[in-house]
């Protein structure tokens, strides 16, 4: 179900947080809610807390759903944000803005079924090549080639990072994992087709799930994969589980996988993972990643993006 809304600011500052160090600090997302209804998505939560926050988006008069029923609701009722290129237009031609990195996509998959609809993103890119703005976009669908022209032009005068995520190389495990997101071969399609344009690209292997991914065979072949499309960085990372991720995951295993109930009860106990479990994973990890020479380090292709003379352009500052 889509439901078109209007909001008031296109771009979110993201706040800092103790534990991660991101290389952006503002978000931009063109929906709420994600189609593609990956069983684990950590965005979950993102439904209810956004409209509590954002009420003046909706009818007053609107019903939600139960807690228990969040999940179902995330997936499929999916806020169009149609006025956000007007809103985007107006932030980025403000005189205190700084051209800053934006995460497109944090709490939703840009290139989501929506999009082939209401194609919001080619008059977003378009916005960003007007003015030269550094992008990162991360997804889980091929859609993002129909705008292969727009994301190569704008990685030519700045930086952009294409990222795609990769759980796993079994289309039958990945369908029910990530229902309507691309198969995997598709995504690594993307990753193939962006190696040869000036943007930088990335394969996201998160999360690592447990017992179901985490085998170094499908660690094994998504890194070979990554390597032969040249990916600038690889970022693994294991899957965290909390608030309605946490039940949603768990009825899912009840599900599809009832004898992982009791081993996944074990190691979440809490909100993280066993640390063993952790550090094991880690270390298969970093050796095949130096087999296959990738990098983890995701800053480092910025900064020497930002570091070459294209960024210096006097056009840039005013
Ligand atoms: S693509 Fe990302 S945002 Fe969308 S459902 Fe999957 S994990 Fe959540």
């Amino acid at each position: 179900m889509f439901e078109e809304i209007q909001v008031k600011k296109a771009l979110n500052r993201i706040k800092a947080t103790s534990k991660i160090t991101l290389p952006y600090h503002w978000d931009l997302n063109i929906y709420r809610g994600c189609e593609h209804g990956c069983n684990y998505c950590f965005a979950m939560y993102s439904h209810s807390y956004l409209e509590k926050k954002d009420k003046y988006s909706f009818a007053e008069e609107e019903v939600y759903p139960s807690a228990g029923e969040e999940k179902c609701a995330f997936f499929q009722r999916i806020c169009v944000k149609t006025n956000i290129i007007e809103a985007l237009d107006k932030q980025l031609g403000a005189r205190s803005w700084k051209k800053e990195v934006i995460n497109i996509g944090g709490v939703c998959d840009s290139y989501q079924p929506a999009e082939a609809k209401y194609r919001l993103m080619r008059k977003v890119l378009e916005l960003m090549i007007e003015h030269r703005n550094p992008v990162t976009i991360s997804t889980k669908s091929d859609l993002i080639l129909r705008d292969y022209d727009l994301l190569s032009e704008l990685a030519e005068l700045t930086y952009v990072n294409i990222a795609v995520t990769v759980t796993t190389m079994d289309e039958k495990l990945s369908s029910l994992l990530e229902p309507l997101a691309s198969s995997p071969e598709k995504r690594f399609s993307v990753l193939r087709a962006f190696k040869d344009t000036a943007s930088v690209t990335g394969l996201h292997m998160m999360p690592v799930l447990p017992f179901l991914t985490d085998s170094s065979q499908n660690l094994d072949k998504i890194l070979s994969l990554a390597a032969e499309c040249k990916v600038n960085y690889a970022l693994p990372g294991i899957l965290y589980l909390r608030g309605e991720t946490r039940k949603h995951f768990f009825n899912f295993l009840e599900l599809n996988y009832p004898e992982l109930l009791d081993p996944y009860c074990r190691m979440y106990k809490k909100g993280g993972d066993s640390r063993t479990y952790k550090a094991e994973l880690y270390r298969v990890l970093k050796l095949l990643m130096d087999k296959y020479h990738i990098s983890g380090d995701y800053m480092k292709p910025m900064q020497a993006k930002f570091s070459s003379p294209i960024q210096l352009k006097l056009t840039d500052f005013f």
